[in-house]
């Protein structure tokens, strides 16, 4: 197999089996969207190294990730939200953010101190947010405190960081790590690059003054319940012993249209994770030094993160909690019958039958 690259778009080259199989399932899609739209936009609070920020969080409509349209991610499908043609020029770029300004200004009491812009790819390749357009978002959010940028690791660079460092701004690079380990990455995630560009990223994030926020997902294809909890007990431990990570945020694969994973969901071959494997993690790993946060996305339905449906509110508002506090004693004041479950389900499910209980 030739190397992976997000250059790679044709036949024969790369991941092509993932791939092929993954540009079948997107080419379903139908929906069209708006260059002039934010894909969307919401206030919420968050955990940062400098403590609890209000947050305006944007997910900027770009032409969509280059890996994507490779093929892409067994789990994601933010592709299928981006727009047609590849590119969004300057001018609209500029006419989301003034739409989420517009958002912020109609329902928060004030300018958020924190700012958190992703873009269903990597913010920092210039082929998706051009460099004019880069600094002058740099420049229009100069007042805040603090900036997270979505970014693979290869578009981490340092002068693209100072852009944003010049205007005063705490910087963190959020980078899709996914999991520590590579055959998982490659082989269950289909994404191409390894461990050590991650930590690459982060040598070059710290000499240009950022932090590194890591994105891990919880139970890709093809891992058992246990072999997903074990493998994000792993891979939360190694990425906060890389210098410069200084958060992880561990997410629950989900469900989503036009992925393979949703092809797998619906021939009945995929669960999402148990909201007690995101508790366990959570707990397990809240002696070590850094942020561990988990947003798990629809928990409680068949496509998010889910238990039994009777406790699945109350194991999410622990997680919420955790995320505030660090405090690892709001599991404890948790509990539900379908734990027992759980625990069977993690020392009995193997990946050839699977899942065992849904
Ligand atoms: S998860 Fe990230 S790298 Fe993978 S296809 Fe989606 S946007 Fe691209
Ligand atoms: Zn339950």
């Amino acid at each position: 197999m030739s190397k992976p690259s997000p250059e790679v778009y044709e036949d024969g080259r790369g991941m092509d089996a993932h791939n092929s199989v993954m540009r079948d399932i997107r080419g379903l899609k139908e929906k069209h969207y708006d260059p002039h739209e934010p894909t969307r936009v919401w206030l919420d609070e968050d955990n940062t190294p400098s403590g609890v920020y209000d947050s305006l969080t944007i997910i900027l409509n770009t032409g969509g990730c280059r890996w994507a349209r490779a093929g892409g991610c067994t789990m994601c499908g933010y592709v299928a939200e981006s727009v047609e043609g590849g590119t969004v020029e300057h001018s609209a770029l500029m006419d989301q953010i003034q739409a989420c300004l517009d958002h912020e200004a109609d329902n928060a009491d004030e300018p958020a101190d924190l700012i958190k812009i992703y873009t269903s790819g990597s913010f920092l390749d210039e082929r998706e947010v051009p460099a004019e357009t880069r600094q002058a978002i740099a420049e229009t959010f100069g007042d805040r405190e603090r900036i997270v940028l979505e970014s693979l690791p290869d578009f981490v660079d340092h002068g693209k960081i100072t852009d944003f460092t010049e205007q005063g701004l705490d910087v963190d690079i959020a980078v899709g790590l996914e999991t520590a380990t590579d055959k998982i990455r490659h082989d269950c995630v289909n994404k191409y690059f390894d461990f050590s560009d991650f930590e690459d990223a982060c040598a070059t994030a710290k000499e240009a003054g950022a932090g590194v926020k890591a994105y891990l997902l919880m139970k890709p294809p093809f891992l058992s319940e246990r072999e997903a909890r074990d493998d994000m007990l792993a891979s939360v431990r190694r990425c906060a012993d890389v210098e410069g990570c200084h958060t992880v945020s561990m997410n629950p694969c989900n469900v989503q249209q036009f992925t393979m994973v949703n092809e797998l969901f619906r021939e009945g071959g995929y669960r999402p994770p148990w909201l007690w494997s995101v508790a366990d993690v959570l707990e397990q790993t809240a002696d070590i030094d850094a942020i561990v946060i988990s947003d798990p996305v629809g928990h409680g339905s068949d496509r998010g993160a889910h238990n039994c449906g009777e406790c699945d509110d109350k194991v999410q508002k622990a997680i919420k909690d955790f995320d505030l506090r660090q405090d690892p004693s709001v599991f404890e004041q948790v509990d539900c019958d379908c734990k027992r479950t759980w625990e069977l389900v993690i020392d009995e499910e193997t990946s050839y039958a699977m899942p065992l209980a849904r």
